[in-house]
């Protein structure tokens, strides 16, 4: 019988869901759903203090919205605490961890001693050698203890292979007696974490390359546990272009997962953006779907070297890496008309703009207008900034300043002339644009300038824009009598 695969999640609730943790989400999901196996969902809250229920209704959304569903939990760390330091009792009974009352002023000297030395300091293990007798004259005198584990002596080493850092070792003399119970009973990460993985019967942990440092410590625990060891895969880290680890106290919401949504990104964009980012494949293929990626995803394709994420917080103008703002462009030029339709809603409705019949009698209308002005798209939010010339019918569009010098401004004759050109398509036997277009060129004759000149005031007065989709398609979709009106209003 082939093992059941299982994969965790397991953030510690530190705010929301950032886009670090969002891409270890995605690898594991994708694993668990490549091998039709489980992922479990655990918020890793045992550090209180920072754990608020907003901050995990955080990391929650930020996983729905990406469309990344698990099949348990969430469980939450804190409610296994008992379960960490029963295990944490087993180990000293086992004699594989023992009881250490060496005072805080006792090892900050030894650490001090090291520090002028210029030695590494490891706990020298003074704990180790005490008799039992010892212990409980100690314990009886009521001095307080933490637990730490026995590493094993001499030199042997921990050896395992990680699934994509390869073989790695580390001596048992490299590895300090570590703590895994505080002096107030309160089991340390280590701990919880391998008691936890082993309760869920994880088969492989799938977690950031920060994790691999700990991960011989791990192995002890596992081992001296009795527990069987899952597969260890650590993905490289991603990094600001500074190479500085990218973290909420660094970059705060520009690597928040929320912000790709309120700022006009489609989950499945920011997900195939994410996957890239310490992945790839042999015919560096970019653009996935949600079934190539199940084919394509392995950890054979995940990179050792850490990845730039291009955020860059000092400038206003750009909001995310531009890799991923063009992952966005893509999928909104090319999804089908159908799944985009309920971004762009959802976006016009914010701003005020939705109207009932564009699901309506306008239906047809609609998409076709959003198919229209969607290639020069790259985020959800331009369909009610750079759209809203087509989805409002105000006529006082606002006009940008530069389309307003380059294309009015510098042709003073436009002011009589445009609101003539509007009398002469009011009265337009057929408004379609072969019949507008040869109306214009005529005009232009008539009047002396180049085709361009009206054309390019025409855009300009009825969109506000310097560029934008074909001129004449545009003038077919606002229709006759908003084109006329605004070519005559001032400017
Ligand atoms: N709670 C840890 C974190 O958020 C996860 C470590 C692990 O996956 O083992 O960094």
């Amino acid at each position: 019988m082939t093992e059941e695969i299982r994969v965790r999640f397991a953030p510690s609730p530190t705010g929301y869901l950032h886009i670090g943790g969002a891409r270890t989400a995605i690898y594991n999901w994708l694993f668990a759903r490549q091998h039709g196996g489980k992922l479990i969902l655990r918020i890793e809250d045992t550090d209180a203090e920072r754990s608020t229920e907003e901050m995990i209704k955080g990391i929650l959304d930020g996983l729905e919205w990406l469309g990344i569903d698990w099949d348990e939990g969430p469980y939450y760390q804190s409610q296994f605490i008992a379960e960490h330091q029963e295990a944490a009792r087993q180990l000293l009974a086992s004699g594989h961890a023992y009881k250490c009352f060496c005072s805080k002023e006792e090892l900050e000297a030894k650490r001090e001693l090291a520090r002028t030395r210029k030695e590494d300091y490891r706990y020298d293990g003074t704990c180790r050698k005490l008799s039992p007798e010892e212990i409980a004259e100690r314990e009886a005198a009521g001095q307080p203890y933490v637990i730490r584990m026995k590493v094993p002596e001499g030199d042997g080493a921990v050896t395992f292979t990680d699934a994509v850092y390869g073989e790695i070792s580390k001596r048992y003399r490299d590895i300090e007696d570590f703590v895994i119970v505080r002096a107030n009973g309160q089991p340390l990460y280590l701990l919880s974490n391998v008691v936890d993985d082993a309760r869920d019967r994880i088969s492989h942990v799938i977690r950031g390359q920060d994790g691999l440092g700990n991960t011989p410590k791990q192995i002890l625990l596992y081992n001296a546990l009795g527990k069987k060891l899952p597969v260890f895969a650590h993905m490289s880290l991603t990094l600001d272009p500074k190479r500085a680890k990218i973290s909420k106290r660094t970059h705060g919401e520009l690597v928040a997962v929320h912000f790709y949504r309120e700022h006009g990104f489609l989950p499945w964009a920011l997900v195939n953006f994410l996957v890239l980012l310490g992945w790839s494949n042999p015919d560096s293929k970019e653009i996935f779907t949600y079934e190539e990626l199940l084919e394509a995803f392995s950890f054979d394709g995940m990179n050792r070297a850490n990845s730039i994420f291009n955020v860059n917080k000092n400038d206003p103008k750009f909001i995310t890496d531009p890799k991923a703002i063009n992952m966005n462009a893509h999928y909104i030029r090319t999804m089908p008309l159908e799944e985009l339709e309920p971004y762009v809603r959802a976006e016009l409705e914010k701003a005020g703009l939705w109207r009932d019949e564009f699901a309506g009698e306008r239906r047809e209308w609609f998409l076709r207008t959003v198919d229209l002005i969607r290639a020069r798209y790259h985020l959800l939010t331009d369909f009610a900034t750079l759209g809203r010339p087509y989805f409002s019918d105000e006529v006082e569009i606002e006009i940008e300043a530069k389309a307003r010098k380059k294309n009015l401004d510098k042709f003073p004759g436009l002011r009589e002339w445009l609101p003539e050109l509007a009398d002469r398509l009011e009265k337009l036997a057929e408004f379609t644009p072969e019949r507008v277009e040869a109306e214009m060129r005529a005009f232009a004759a008539e009047v002396e300038v180049k085709p361009g000149v009206i054309i390019n005031g025409v855009r300009t007065l009825i969109t506000g824009q310097l560029a934008g989709p074909g001129l004449f398609e545009i003038v077919e979709t606002l229709g006759r009598d908003l084109v006329t009106a605004r070519l005559r209003r001032p400017f």
